[in-house]
């Protein structure tokens, strides 16, 4: 069984993983997931920007029944468990909207951290992971 990401393209590692964004070359709007134009000055001079693995809690609010298929492809029925969805302010750059790794305890402004987690099975049998905000400490 292997690890494999959800998608290409939207986190680096496994260990100290980051977000991978985008930074227009133009104005400096960082912007997550990373896109090919600037959505605040059409520039295209977008390049790669890694955003900080850690950030704080901005909003948050709890998933508690599966979102609709497609584009969700996680657990339905009896497997579902329900999970936080928030908003993450990283590096004073960007807000990140991501999965949570918890549903209670969360407080406005609390430091999180950026964590890989399982997010189903897939057909081969590997472990698709997603990403998620942790409270750190
Ligand atoms: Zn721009």
């Amino acid at each position: 069984m292997a690890r494999v990401p959800i998608a290409e393209g939207i986190f680096t590692g496994s260990d100290e993983p980051r977000l991978i964004g985008s930074r227009c070359g133009a104005c400096g709007i960082v912007t997550f997931p990373s896109q090919d134009a600037c959505p605040r000055c059409a520039s295209t001079r977008m390049g790669e920007h890694p955003l900080a693995r850690r950030g704080r809690l901005w909003a948050w609010t709890t998933q508690e029944f599966p979102p609709p298929s497609p584009p969700y492809t996680g657990p339905t029925g009896e497997d579902f468990v329900p999970y936080g969805v928030g908003y993450v302010e990283l590096g004073g750059e960007v807000r990140v909207e991501s999965r949570l790794t918890e549903t209670e305890g969360l407080e406005t402004g609390m430091e999180m951290e950026l964590v890989l987690v399982p997010f189903r099975t897939d057909e081969e049998g590997n472990e698709v992971v997603t990403f998620a905000f942790r409270p750190v400490g």
